[in-house]
């Protein structure tokens, strides 16, 4: 059976597509930062079919050199480490070039030490396919890439974007230019909700996206319901996607992971329809129009990869993992 390396293997997606993979028979070998975050995980998983090794910073040129030496067992590599830190001084530094070097650095050393290695899969992003001068009679697909440049990361948000945009260009042109053994697709998730793989790592303040339905949780009932919105795909079926851009013949994909769109409101209404909890109620049933957002056509991942889990059923899981264990 195939041996999966899976880079930042303790992050919130990670971990659900390294359970995942064990399911299926693979081994699996990731990369985590820390000893401390490496028993945990694998004392989470619980099994012989999951061993770990420790690389701080993917952004160190030679950083995946040797657990590729030691491994030639290693026949695909899932690469989803990556920054995704807003509160940040340097996004430069802190965010992008970590992106990108780490991105092309993990190339380098399969080109180098892993010729065995005959697929790569991508955990890109919706930041990479949306773009500021989208309007609402934009048909986003597969196809839609950000124009967005190189130094345009001005804030957080702008910086995460740059980070992920050009992260996935590298890996686009590292495979036209270098002609490397393996092939690739990429994984394009939009924001990801959903339970953590194990209640161990529900804590105070979650991963980005998970913390955004923490945050509608810590609301107090008079608080006003802050504005936000965007893309919805749980994280099983970016577990999912994962496995599929692994597993499929089909190459040079972008799966374009999303189910619905959201908002804050939307989030809190579907809140009070399934829990009685002491939140604020904001402005009930307003929270839906989306018809000034650019529209979303990912019928041809659908196709590959539907259905997906709705924002109901992800919401009532992710409130019921916080609330069985809050500390
Ligand atoms: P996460 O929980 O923060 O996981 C990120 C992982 O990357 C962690 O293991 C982290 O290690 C590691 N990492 C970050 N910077 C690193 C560095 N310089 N060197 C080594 N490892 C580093 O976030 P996630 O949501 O699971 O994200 C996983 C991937 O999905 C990322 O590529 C992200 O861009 C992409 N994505 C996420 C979403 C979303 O809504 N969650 C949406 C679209 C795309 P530490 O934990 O030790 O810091």
């Amino acid at each position: 059976m195939t041996t999966v390396f899976v880079s930042g293997a303790n992050g919130y997606i990670a971990q659900h597509v390294i359970v995942q993979l064990i399911a299926k028979g693979y081994d699996v070998i990731g990369s985590i930062r820390s000893e401390e975050k490496g028993e945990k995980l694998k004392k989470n998983l619980n099994s012989s079919k999951f061993t770990y090794v420790i690389i701080p910073d993917i952004i160190k040129e030679d950083a995946f050199d040797e657990v590729l030496k030691a491994n030639p067992q290693i026949t695909a590599f899932l690469h989803t480490a990556s920054p995704v830190v807003f509160d940040v001084d340097d996004f430069e530094q802190d965010v992008i070039i970590p992106a990108l070097k780490g991105t092309v650095n993990v190339m380098n050393s399969i080109k180098k030490f892993a010729p065995q290695i005959t697929r790569f899969v991508y955990t890109s992003s919706f930041a990479a396919i949306t773009s500021s001068e989208h309007t609402k009679d934009t048909v986003i697909t597969e196809d839609t890439w950000n124009k967005i440049a190189r130094d345009g990361g001005v804030e957080p948000m702008l910086a995460y974007r740059v980070s992920k945009t050009f992260a996935e260009k590298s890996v686009w042109d590292f495979y036209e230019k270098e002609k490397p053994n393996f092939t690739f697709n990429v994984v394009n998730p939009t924001m990801v909700f959903g339970p953590q793989a194990f209640d161990s790592e529900v804590k105070g303040t979650l991963n980005f996206s998970a913390e955004i339905i923490n945050k509608i949780l810590k609301l107090k009932p008079e608080d006003e319901v802050p504005e936000f919105r965007g893309g919805f795909i749980d994280v099983r079926d970016i577990a999912k996607a994962h496995l599929f851009a692994l597993e499929t013949e089909k190459t040079s994909l972008r799966l374009l992971c999303v189910e619905e769109r959201f908002s804050n409101q939307s989030c809190l209404d579907l809140i009070h329809k399934n829990f009685s909890l002491d939140l604020p109620k904001g402005s009930p049933g307003t929270g839906s129009d989306f018809s000034q957002m650019p529209i979303l056509d990912n019928s041809k991942t659908k196709a590959l990869i539907g259905p997906f889990i709705g924002l109901e059923q992800s919401v009532i899981d992710t409130v019921k993992q916080v609330l069985d264990n809050q500390k």
